[in-house]
Order: C-alpha cells, then sequence, then structure tokens
C-alpha cells in the first residue's frame, strides 16, 4: 500500500466514509492497534507518521476490518484500550460421557 493510499484511507476513515458499519482499525507500523476514534484524536501525529513513512510516530501500515470472517485474536485499541473486537471462540470438544 502506497503513502499516498494510506493518506486517502486515513481520511475516509475519520469522516465514517470508509464502509460505515464495521468496526475499522490501522495496524501501525509498529504492530498496535488503533481504533478510529483514536485515529481521529490522533489524526495529525498519525497524518504526518504515515505521510512520511515515520517507523518511530504511528504510521498507518495497514487497515482492517472486523468483517473479514472470523477472528483470531482478541484485539484492543494500543491507546484507550478499549476492545475492538474478541477472538471467535473455539469450537469446543464435546464432552463424552461414558456410559458404563
Ligand atoms: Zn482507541
Amino acid at each position: 500500500m502506497s503513502n499516498i493510499d494510506s493518506i486517502e484511507l486515513l481520511r475516509a476513515l475519520c469522516r465514517g466514509e470508509f464502509h460505515p458499519g464495521y468496526t475499522w482499525v490501522a495496524i501501525m507500523s509498529n504492530g498496535d492497534y488503533l481504533c478510529v476514534s483514536c485515529l481521529r484524536e490522533n489524526y495529525r501525529q498519525v497524518f504526518r507518521a504515515t505521510r512520511d513513512g515515520d517507523p518511530k510516530e504511528w504510521a498507518v501500515a495497514a487497515y482492517y476490518g472486523s468483517d473479514w470472517g472470523e477472528s483470531e485474536s482478541t484485539v484492543y485499541c494500543a491507546h484507550c484500550h478499549k476492545l475492538l473486537w474478541e477472538q471467535e471462540p473455539e469450537l469446543r470438544e464435546p464432552d463424552w460421557e461414558l456410559n458404563t
């Protein structure tokens, strides 16, 4: 994903124009997840870092939407620690009852 695309997506996401209705998170260059409200809150910092590709700041590396299949992990926002989505419960092994 080029920096231009990242910036365009960042704008759209913060305006709520990017597939509204889904939970979107940004995966930052340092591996942190950031929710959209924190993206808005830190917009200038994120914008600048993403534009400049600054790995020391919060540069967006990718975006992730909650509709993309089952979550393999529970994800919290790195800034406000809000629960973004929960891991899909594993299909549990049936409890076999031995009839003796
Ligand atoms: Zn947050």
